[in-house]
């Protein structure tokens, strides 16, 4: 199994091959077919499996096939635990995005807003965020995800250990009704099951 035939772009094909890699890991080979069909998946990964390209790649894919506008909505969402987390997507994000006309911010909090908001105002096709700043910077009207394509929840057992349950609640009634759900999680516990109902439709299961 390579790359090329797991149906991605010439683009992403050669982003992924200036990183280095020959071979899609397991949990990209069954992630990947399912997410550019546009499917909900509800994916079993562990941190180191490769999970992030496993996201990344086909929502890059998706986003760079459909026309742009000039005025760039943040068409797909990213929602990380925790700083390190979104900054570690972030820099993935960018270099899997290398050879394609897709922009791309990352927000959390803890640091001044403004750089974060100055950048989303230029319009941003991928946005990169944890839950707090990103509601608190919505509620400013300093952003909207009414346009929102893409829904990742990335690490969603850490999520619910936050205690991020109601804020991933809030974030998702800010959503339009019809998008493209993926959520990530290494453990299922009850309430991740129970989270994973709420958010995905018909989802397709896929384990590392
Ligand atoms: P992640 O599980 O997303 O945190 O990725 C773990 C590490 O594996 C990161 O350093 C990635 O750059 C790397 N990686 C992701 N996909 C592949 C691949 N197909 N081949 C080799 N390394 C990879």
């Amino acid at each position: 199994m390579s790359f090329k035939a797991l149906g991605l772009s010439e683009a992403l094909l050669k982003a992924v091959q200036k990183k280095g890699y020959t071979t899609p890991s397991p949990i990209q080979q069954k992630a990947i077919p399912p997410i550019l069909l546009g499917k909900d998946v509800l994916a079993s990964a562990q941190t180191g499996t490769g999970k992030t390209a496993g996201f990344t790649l086909p929502l890059l894919h998706i986003l760079s096939e459909n026309p742009k506008e000039k005025y760039r909505p943040i068409r797909a969402l990213i929602l990380t635990p925790t700083r390190e987390l979104a900054a570690q997507v972030y820099a993935n994000v960018r270099e899997y995005s290398e050879y394609l006309n897709i922009r791309s911010a990352v927000i959390f909090g803890g640091v001044n807003q403004k750089p974060q908001v100055a950048t989303i105002r230029q319009g941003v096709d991928v946005l990169v965020a944890t839950p707090g700043r990103l509601l608190d910077l919505e509620s400013q009207n300093l952003l909207s995800l009414k346009r929102v394509e893409i829904f990742v929840l990335d690490e969603a057992d850490r999520m619910l250990d936050m205690g991020f349950l109601r804020d991933i609640e809030r974030v998702m009634r800010l959503m339009p009704d019809r998008r493209q759900n993926l959520m990530f999680s290494a453990t299922f516990s009850k309430d991740i099951k129970k989270l994973a109902h709420g958010i995905l439709h018909n989802p397709i299961q896929v384990e590392a």
